[in-house]
């Protein structure tokens, strides 16, 4: 694949030196990343950082990194591009907000949960009269160890059985 990316790039100069208007060289380090029919690539990078600072980045890698570190600083320039002022934090503070969101809902979620199952304990104590009027007879320990390790040596049970 690296063969076919240098000879492509003898005959003609990769996008970044056609934008530089420069000789593309046998050794150029921005040849094998910035083909010369993805000029946007090269384009939005160079706006960003600035072809001398993505040239320095790439030198202090080695060889197998450059490949991802091109990826992401397009993707991160492309984000600036069209958010110039928030970029890519645009994404992952709005990202950030769903997790917020997700997690505030697990919570309520998880609450219910434990809420219906302090309901159904009590009324199982109770004889189903009064339901919910006791949560204290459930300590977090016990409501935290009742159903897990009954359903798995529930489960453990039907495979005991299963296989004999
Ligand atoms: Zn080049």
């Amino acid at each position: 694949m690296k063969e076919s990316g240098r000879k492509q790039s003898a005959a003609s100069p990769c996008a970044a030196c056609k934008l530089l208007r420069r000789r593309c060289a046998q050794d150029c380090v921005f040849a094998p990343y910035f083909p010369a029919d993805e000029p946007q690539k090269f384009a939005s990078v160079h706006k960003v950082f600035g072809a001398s600072n993505v040239n320095k980045m790439l030198q202090e890698l080695p060889e197998h990194q450059r490949g991802d570190a091109v990826s992401s600083m397009v993707y991160e320039a492309n984000a600036r591009v069209r958010d110039p002022v928030y970029g890519c934090v645009g994404a992952i503070s709005s990202l950030q907000q769903q997790i917020d969101h997700l997690q505030t809902q697990l919570a309520i979620a998880q609450a219910e949960v434990v809420h219906m199952r302090m309901r159904q304990f009590s009324s199982m104590s109770s004889g189903g009269g009064t339901a919910g009027n006791s949560p204290e007879n459930v300590s977090p320990s016990s409501r935290h160890t009742q159903t897990q390790p009954i359903m798995s040596l529930f489960t453990m049970d039907i495979l005991h059985q299963k296989s004999k």
